[in-house]
């Protein structure tokens, strides 16, 4: 049995004394939701924080009412569980694709301790990374995590560890935004830009600031999908994660985003695929073009479930299942 090494626990009761604890922490202390992806990190050893600082007793993440701002924007606790979110009538009735996300992550154990937070923060994986600590050193490492080498692109100077978050491609697909507190004061940014295509450093924010709310756009005339390929359908994390995006004027697509999760370090948009479907009906053959626009770019590589190319393969056919669903609801 994998056992967990031993910490300092502190339990701030505000997004304040949270800072304070990190701040006294230093760079070995480290935030934590629900546990379930940083826990079983630490058992391996992959992350070995000395300080952990539990976010679950802070009221200000734990909104379960959302709230409208003058934007028409709708406000949700970082530190809601995946049930709460996925329960939520609000959620389930404007927001289906992060409803069906969230619903998506995992096993319902996992869903009732996990939190919206975590999965947008979610340590990125790898066949080579997540494993126990003998048997890393018995590779002598990788790049992620105490050695110097990529085992998945040996000539790399990067790690191509995966973004495997259900909820990110939603949040990037929708226009999300993240508001993030730390020592200096807040700041507001689009879910597209709290990631970076790099496996070790894939979060753009500073490592002591806070994901205290997500923000969800006013649901004025635009409606999204989320699609995901795994291979148990009960418990398995993303291989692929289409989440598509449409702005609708009357029945013609004025806008469109498609965001792929899991064959990249962040959640990847497709802007050719969205330029494929502006201005169409969402007709078979735009559909048609945005899954082959979106098949190009999609480079899953070779460290985590299933066979790559095939992988690749499914892009075109997620994307087209998760348009074709975007179609048959407008027709109604
Ligand atoms: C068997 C198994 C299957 C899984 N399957 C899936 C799956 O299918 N899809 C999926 O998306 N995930 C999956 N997960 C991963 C994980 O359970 C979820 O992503 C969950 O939502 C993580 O949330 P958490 O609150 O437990 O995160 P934690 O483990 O508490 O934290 C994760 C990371 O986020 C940081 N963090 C957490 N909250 C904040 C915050 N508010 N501000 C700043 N930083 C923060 C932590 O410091 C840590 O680095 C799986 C995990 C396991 C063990
Ligand atoms: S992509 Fe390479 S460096 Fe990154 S975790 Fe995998 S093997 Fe390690």
């Amino acid at each position: 049995m994998l056992r967990l090494p031993s910490f300092t626990y502190r339990q701030p009761r505000s997004v304040r004394e949270a800072l304070d604890a990190k701040r006294d922490a230093g760079p070995h202390g480290m935030y934590v939701a629900g546990g379930t992806d940083l826990y079983p990190n630490m058992k391996r050893r992959q992350q070995e924080p000395t300080t952990v600082i539990s976010l679950m007793g802070i009221p200000e993440l734990r909104t379960t009412e959302g709230r409208k701002d003058g934007r028409g924007m709708m406000a949700v606790g970082a530190g809601m569980t995946l049930t709460e979110l996925s329960v939520l009538p609000s959620v389930r009735r404007f927001y289906s694709a992060v409803s069906h996300a969230a619903e998506a992550v995992s096993t319902p154990l996992l869903r009732n301790m996990g939190t919206l937070g975590g999965n947008l923060c979610l340590d990125t994986r790898c066949n080579y990374y997540d494993q126990s600590y003998e048997w890393r050193k018995a590779i002598d490492f990788c790049m992620k995590k105490d050695g110097a080498i990529c085992w998945v692109a040996p000539s790399s100077p990067r790690c191509w560890a995966v973004s495997s978050s259900d909820i990110a491609p939603v949040a990037v697909a929708i226009g999300a935004e993240l508001l993030l507190v730390g020592p200096g004061g807040e700041r507001v940014v689009p879910a597209a830009r709290l990631y970076e295509n790099d496996g070790i450093n894939y979060l753009a924010k500073q490592p002591d600031e806070i994901l205290v709310e997500v923000r969800l756009p006013a649901p004025d005339g635009w409606d999204a999908v989320y699609a995901k390929l795994r291979r148990r359908g009960s418990f398995d994390f993303p291989v692929l994660g289409v989440a598509a995006w449409v702005r609708w004027d009357g029945r013609r697509v004025a806008e469109a985003r498609v965001v792929l999760g899991g064959v990249a370090s962040r959640p990847q948009e497709v802007p050719e695929a969205a330029a494929a479907l502006a201005g169409t009906t969402l007709a078979a053959d735009a559909i048609a073009a945005a899954a082959e626009a979106a098949y190009r770019p999609a480079k899953p590589l070779d460290n985590t479930d299933f066979d790559l190319s095939w992988r690749k393969q499914m892009t075109r056919v997620y994307v087209t299942r998760a348009l074709e669903e975007l179609g048959r609801r407008r027709a109604g």
